[in-house]
């Protein structure tokens, strides 16, 4: 594959200049970003829709008859609509806003409490989070529900046959992420929903690491849940959607009790709101939820395709020149995969590389990066993981090996 910077569609100078954090210093060096799978950056045109908010029209929503009240109630639900759209979804109220990812989980979790019984199976990949782990464990806890694992090989893709194996009539629901945070494996999860309804099991897609990198079209994927967060997607921290088949939405009872998720109450009974509502208790991150709107309008100004040749041609360079130096080891060499490299260097641990990295103004993330069971695999504590956006460069890529030969004489 080429790696040509003229095969690049996009200016990427252009892209920077939107990212007002790429223009500072750490440690006296220019910022080099490359932990986006933990968070990416926000680009202006989000941080300005933050600011006119707090400047302009701050009011709760969905309960005011004043005109702050209604415009923002306004705004709130036209970001529901985009959402919508964007992930191809038939009704609107079938997006639950949520706090981000992890809340989606635990709110799925929590609702098949009512659902599950002893003796049930759940099905989760071993490539998982821990927010994608813990929540169901706990579930099984109550309910006397059996989790199992589907294995992954040591390219670190699933290995579908166990999959079709572990499968059953007793499989209530499989739980998988798109994309691996750790090691960057896109999972062939078409192939696993297909295949779980075949048994009647319900599928939920963790969609955080996705989500900035594939266009996920839910109704073409008939996936029963899908969850994300904005904040990975250049949007805000504590934003998110659930998405829920319409079906599945009211089968669940509501997660928590509150304003805004009843219809009646009274001492004696209290009845639920209708969809979207009944699983939107509180006040909820109003602004939060329009800037996340905004960010996907930043990402579609773009566009997909756009981003993931961009990213994969990174990925490729990334890849080939850290493979040049001595005693580099990858994890995760899927074939299908995000711009995420998670590697170690023979003899040295992670964290001190990253602490070096550091240093020199080189953002990477070290450690287990929640998915402590994917190290156990491959009996490593953890690793240094460089991952890409569409607003780093090659020369961005160059420091990096440059500081991680240094980080490598300076701890021989
Ligand atoms: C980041 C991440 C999460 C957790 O997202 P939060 O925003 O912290 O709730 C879950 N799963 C994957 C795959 C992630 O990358």
């Amino acid at each position: 594959m080429s790696i040509a910077t003229n095969n690049i569609a996009f200016n990427v100078e252009e892209i920077r200049k939107d990212f007002p954090i790429l223009e500072r210093k750490v440690n006296g060096y220019p910022l080099v970003y490359l932990d986006n799978a933990a968070t990416s950056q926000t680009p202006q045109q989000v941080i300005d829709v933050i600011v006119n908010y707090y400047s302009n029209y701050n009011a709760n929503i969905h309960r005011g008859v004043h005109s702050l009240s209604q415009e923002a109630t306004d705004k709130y639900e036209a970001a529901r609509i985009k959402i919508q759209h964007h992930f191809n979804v038939k009704k609107a109220h079938e997006i639950i806003f949520t706090s981000g990812t992890t809340h989606g989980i635990n709110l799925v979790a929590s609702g098949f409490a009512s659902i599950l019984k002893k003796g049930d199976e759940i099905l989760v990949s071993a490539l998982e989070h821990h927010s994608n782990i813990v929540p169901w464990q706990m579930l099984c806890e109550k309910t006397g529900a059996i989790l199992k694992v589907i294995p992954m090989n040591e390219q670190g893709e699933l290995i579908y046959e166990s999959f079709e194996k572990l499968l059953s009539e007793k499989t209530k629901i499989v739980f998988l992420n798109h994309v691996s945070n750790a090691l960057g494996t896109i999972n062939p999860i078409k192939k696993i929903i297909d295949k779980a309804h075949t048994k009647g099991a319900a599928v939920l897609i963790d969609g955080a690491q996705a989500a900035p990198h594939i266009k996920a079209d839910l109704q073409a994927l008939d996936v029963d849940f899908y969850v994300v967060s904005a904040h990975k997607m250049y949007g805000p921290t504590g934003v998110g959607v659930l998405y829920g088949k319409e079906e599945w939405l009211n089968k669940l009872p509501p997660y928590q009790g509150g304003g805004e998720m009843i219809a009646t109450v009274s001492f004696e009974k209290t009845t639920y709101a209708e969809l979207p509502h009944k699983f939107e208790a509180g006040t909820p991150n109003i602004c939060g939820g329009i800037a996340f709107a905004a960010a996907i309008d930043y990402i579609d100004s773009i566009g997909f395709e756009t981003i993931a040749r961009y990213e994969q041609e990174l990925l490729n360079y990334a890849t080939i020149k850290l493979n040049e130096i001595e005693g580099m080891k990858f994890y995760g060499t899927s074939r299908e995969k995000t711009a995420v490299i998670s590697f170690n260097i023979e003899g040295l641990h992670p964290y001190d590389i990253g602490t070096l990295l550091d240093k020199m103004g080189i953002a990477v993330r070290t450690g287990h990066h929640c998915a402590q069971p994917i190290m156990d695999f491959y009996k490593i504590p953890g690793t240094v993981r460089a991952s890409f956006s569409f607003y780093n460069t090659k020369a961005e890529i160059d420091r990096l090996i440059e500081a991680v030969k240094k980080a490598k004489s300076m701890l021989a």
